[in-house]
């Protein structure tokens, strides 16, 4: 299980996560690439150590910190204990925490069909945003689409490329307006992936945009 992960979560997120300000959908993918990659796992360890260690020093009257503490708390970090543990693995292609959700691994996913051999199961979570598991069959397309807010993309099984990158497991693609693409599945094995958005897509062909009432896409 040497499998590189190099795709990752960007600081910003990993810090809304840390001070708890997304919502559940985002925090579920958040909290799923932590459980199968030691790097962004470390870097939210130094978000939470500074988020804690500023608390312990909030003045209780409203005078500001003191100039140097955030100096001191970055000092304290860097002399602390490096890695934080490494969370238990439960065996599976699901990670932990997609597994609560589902109540167990890959075989108990309620996949509906969504057109082209391509399955969803769209994940209970609060308003705001969208979580749902995608079954894309091996080299199989996604429809064209661009995107209104925020999607973010994680592989859980098998790989899917769109124009200019490869996304393997546990590789996240971040993508928002600015981005249009086809992700296509490897041909190797089919492609299983937790998707979260926080608005809907934007197609470009008829048949899709016809669904998307249906299919909540
Ligand atoms: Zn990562
Ligand atoms: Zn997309």
């Amino acid at each position: 299980m040497s499998n590189e992960i190099r795709h990752h979560l960007t600081d910003e997120i990993l810090m809304a996560y840390s001070a708890g300000s997304l919502n559940e959908a985002f925090s579920l993918m958040v909290a799923s690439h932590v459980s199968l990659c030691d790097e962004c796992r470390a870097r939210l360890a130094s978000f939470d150590a500074i988020g804690g260690a500023l608390l312990d020093e909030a003045p209780t009257d409203t005078a500001a910190l003191a100039p140097d503490s955030l100096q001191a708390t970055m000092a304290r970090i860097a002399a602390g204990p490096a890695q934080p543990a490494r969370p238990r693995r439960r065996p599976g292609v699901l990670p932990a925490p997609l597994q609560d959700y589902v109540n167990g691994d890959v075989d108990k996913i309620r996949w509906r069909a969504v057109g082209m051999g391509v399955k969803q199961a769209i994940l209970k979570t609060a308003p705001g945003a969208t979580a749902r598991l995608l079954y894309i069959p091996a080299g199989a397309a996604m429809p064209d689409h661009g995107h209104r807010g925020m999607e973010m993309t994680m592989v859980l099984q098998g790989a899917f490329s769109d124009d200019d990158d490869r996304f393997a497991r546990g590789d996240v693609e971040i993508a928002d307006e600015e981005l249009h693409h086809t992700p296509v599945a490897d041909i190797s094995e089919d492609c299983i992936c937790l998707a979260v958005t926080d608005a809907p897509l934007r197609f470009n062909s008829l048949l899709p945009r016809l669904a998307q009432p249906f299919l909540r896409i």
